[in-house]
């Protein structure tokens, strides 16, 4: 097992001034399913202010002494040490009103939130594991330690951060755990939309998402109610063998697990239900249904707290998800021109992860035009005239030779670079002089 020298540094510095200190929590999950943790968590029976005095030679930033917590400065990476606590009544669902620190680790894991994450790590002696989280690791298994609806009542982000290593690690959720999720939903309406924007985006990057959505969907329609007409809503449609939900659930799960792409497949039919016809020949449509997509998922977003630029970024995709690109280098120009390289290639992402959740039947033929529309952007990107910093003159040049300043000036670039992206000139000055003193008014 691989333990950082500054992890061991840290805990044998606690030792010595004769605290236990241990590597706690997900650090020690992760090590143990043999994955290399990516921040480490210690956990002391030295209360904040002793765990000052003992690092007192080293940076240390005070995180969060009400709580325990003190960062560790080690070679510019932080370390949270915290010490062992007992968290007092949640009255509100969220906090404790106060927390209580102990001498007894033992106490420390019980107020942790499934087995597997209220194991510590003796590096001498092996693991330390009152409630069997080596068992439910074995066995891919998430349990609440103690009683779960005790629980999430204490603090219902555990429901989702429950959902959350579902989907991320493939673990299934012991029945008690789950039938008190089921029972306890309701109550992530006391949480931050910080908290849960948090991890229900790590929610949607996992593996498994489409298994935990499928059997958590009320704690999802909670989340997100607009979702619920989609639930088995029949498309009749030949691109279709799967309804508006399982197509939505499929495309989430077929998109690279970046958060912004899982957001725009999560959302981009969420429209579909509002706009749905049946033709005379008994085949569905959905016309103008991106249209629904951005309002209703303007309305979800507001309700989550992402960063403006990816809202917009996901709205933009969602409008636009459906847009051909097909592999014709004068349209493939103008929407360079139009969108920028980034947004087009996540867009054909997202029509990968949009057309691998359709019929098979469609989706090979499809897959490999997006490879090929992407080789050409890439190519194009690097080759033509797309922007109007790409154009061969710019408005000095315009007014050098005649052309008098003002708003006229921006609309004869703008004529000019249709021009040379329809290649109607070509991109070079005396052309394109000559070009725009020709052309009729
Ligand atoms: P990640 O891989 O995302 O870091 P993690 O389990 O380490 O997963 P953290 O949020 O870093 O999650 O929390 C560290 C540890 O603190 C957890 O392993 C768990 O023991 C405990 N913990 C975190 N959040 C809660 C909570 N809401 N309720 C109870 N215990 C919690
Ligand atoms: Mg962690």
């Amino acid at each position: 097992m691989n333990v950082p020298s500054a992890v061991v540094g840290i805990v044998q510095k606690l030792n010595r001034a004769g605290y236990e200190a241990y590597p706690v929590g997900g650090c020690v999950r992760d090590l143990l399913r043999g994955e290399q943790p990516h921040d480490w968590d210690i956990t002391t029976s030295a209360t904040p202010e002793e765990i000052l005095a003992v690092f007192s030679d080293e940076k240390t930033i005070p995180t969060g002494l009400k709580h325990g917590t003190v960062t560790v400065m080690k070679n510019g990476v932080p370390f949270e040490v915290t010490s062992y606590r007992v968290d007092g009544d949640y009255t509100d669902g969220r906090h404790p009103d106060s927390v209580r620190f102990t001498r007894s680790l033992k106490e420390d894991l019980a107020r942790r939130d499934f087995t597997v994450n209220a194991m510590a790590m003796d590096i001498e002696n092996g693991v330390v594991d009152p409630f069997f989280g080596l068992r439910d690791l074995e066995s891919k298994t998430l349990r609440c330690v103690g009683n779960p609806d005790d629980r999430f009542e204490e603090d219902a982000l555990r429901i989702l951060r429950a959902l959350r290593f579902s989907s991320v690690l493939g673990f299934a959720i012991e029945p008690k755990t789950a039938a008190s999720i089921h029972r306890n939903a309701h109550r992530l309406s006391l949480v931050s939309a910080e908290r849960i924007t948090e991890e229900f985006t790590k929610l949607l990057c996992g593996s498994y998402v489409a298994n935990v959505c499928r059997e958590f969907v009320d704690v999802l329609e909670f989340l997100i109610p607009e979702i619920s007409p989609l639930i088995g809503f029949s498309q009749h449609s030949p691109y279709h063998d799967r309804d508006i939900f399982e197509h939505t659930l499929a495309s989430v799960a077929a998109a690279k697990p970046q958060s912004v792409l899982r957001w725009t497949m999560l959302l981009h039919d969420i429209g579909k239900a509002e706009c749905f016809t049946l033709d005379e020949n008994g085949v569905g449509h959905f016309y103008g249904h991106a249209t629904h997509s951005v309002r209703l998922s303007t309305d979800v977003l507001s309700r989550f707290k992402l960063s403006n630029k990816d809202v917009e970024r996901i709205l933009l995709l969602v409008k636009i998800h459906d847009l051909p690109l097909p592999p014709d280098e004068v349209l493939l120009t103008k929407r360079l021109r139009k969108f920028g390289k980034d947004v087009l290639l996540q867009l054909l992402d997202v029509q990968d992860a949009d057309c691998l959740a359709q019929s098979p039947e469609w989706t090979k033929k499809r897959l490999a035009e997006h490879q090929q529309v992407r080789e050409m952007l890439e190519k194009l990107a690097l080759d033509v005239c797309y922007r109007l910093s790409d154009l061969a003159v710019d408005g000095r040049d315009l007014q050098a030779a005649g052309f008098p300043a003002g708003p006229a000036l921006g609309k004869a670039l703008d004529e000019l670079l249709e021009a040379v992206i329809e290649k109607r000139v070509a991109n070079e000055k005396t052309a394109l002089l000559a070009y725009i003193k020709n052309k009729p008014n």
